[in-house]
């Protein structure tokens, strides 16, 4: 092609637009590879409550809407976010939470709040309304889950503890590439209280050769087919990959829950660095 006739100016032009045009190429490519993480380690940031659904008497799913619709929270899979708020007297609470959503769930994120009548940041779960802002921190925790770290996962969650087991299940079943077994033992006092029943379901239903899980209740319905009264170490040697090396063994309960959990697993074998306690 002769360029002899173009006059400069259209050179320069068509220069100029081609250069335009490779620079808002890259930028979006550069930004679709790594969107934004939202959160801040040091400075609490506000995080708008945009749905609330009230899942059953004192549990609530809470959906927060981040900077941009392609924003990310930017949590590393097996870590938290601190939540601050105010409890019934008007003083300042934080207290660690895990939300049931991952990187994956663009432009917002969600928590899977139980909320005790007595509990000092249950009260300001249950007084936020849709519009108000939640003081977000994070990402917080010493666990950070890399894929093919260990062949299996025994996770014992007791209650509100399963969100942390839930993120972690999550992120390795919908990885096509992550063939890590997950066997989940979640402990509850009726049926009523287990959270997340119908996407754990879904996940077993889904991934049947790579989740299982046992459910036990303090006060079982009449037909009931899972476990009855606390988790035992019969339940544990039943339902749980034996101690090895490249097996792992997550708890995430109330304190008195993790404590004889971690006496059961010491008597079974499993070694302290077998165990993460959330
Ligand atoms: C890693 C991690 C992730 C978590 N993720 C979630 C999550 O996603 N969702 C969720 O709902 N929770 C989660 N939790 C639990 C959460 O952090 C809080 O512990 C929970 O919400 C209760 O906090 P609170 O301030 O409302 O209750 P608290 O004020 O701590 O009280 C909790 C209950 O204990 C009772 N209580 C308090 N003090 C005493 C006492 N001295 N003696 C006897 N009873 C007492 C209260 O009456 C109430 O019933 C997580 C915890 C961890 C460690």
């Amino acid at each position: 092609m002769d360029f002899s006739n173009i006059p400069d100016i259209q050179i320069f032009v068509g220069v100029a637009v081609a250069l335009v045009a490779v620079g808002v190429g890259a930028f979006y490519l550069f930004s679709s590879k790594k969107p934004k993480a939202s959160l801040d380690t040091e400075n609490f940031k506000g995080f708008k409550l945009v749905k609330r659904d009230q899942l059953s008497h004192n549990v609530a799913k809470f959906k927060f809407e981040l900077p941009t619709p392609t924003s990310v929270l930017g949590l590393p899979i097996g870590q938290h976010i601190s939540c601050r708020g105010k409890d019934g007297q008007g003083e300042d609470v934080i207290k660690p939470y895990t939300p049931t959503t991952l990187d994956s769930d663009v432009g917002y994120f969600e928590l899977v709040i139980k909320m005790y009548p007595q509990g000092r940041m249950s009260h300001h779960f249950r007084e936020m309304r849709v519009g108000d802002y939640l003081a977000v921190r994070g990402p917080k925790g010493r666990f950070k889950y890399q894929p093919g770290e260990v062949r299996a996962f025994g996770m014992l969650a007791g209650g509100s503890g399963i969100t942390p087991m839930f993120q972690v299940a999550r992120a390795i079943l919908e990885n096509p590439n992550d063939k890590t077994k997950v066997h989940l033992i979640y402990a509850n006092v009726t049926y009523e209280d287990i959270l997340l029943k119908e996407e754990l379901d879904g996940l077993t239903a889904n991934y049947p050769d790579q989740f299982k899980i046992f459910y036990v209740l303090n006060q079982p319905p009449e037909v009931w087919d899972g476990g009855v009264g606390f988790v035992s170490k019969e339940m544990i040697e039943t339902h749980f990959p034996a101690p090895a090396h490249d097996v792992k063994i997550l708890r995430c309960g109330p304190p008195p829950m993790n404590k004889a959990m971690a006496a059961h697993l010491e008597a079974i074998g499993y070694a302290p660095e077998m165990q993460f306690q959330f």
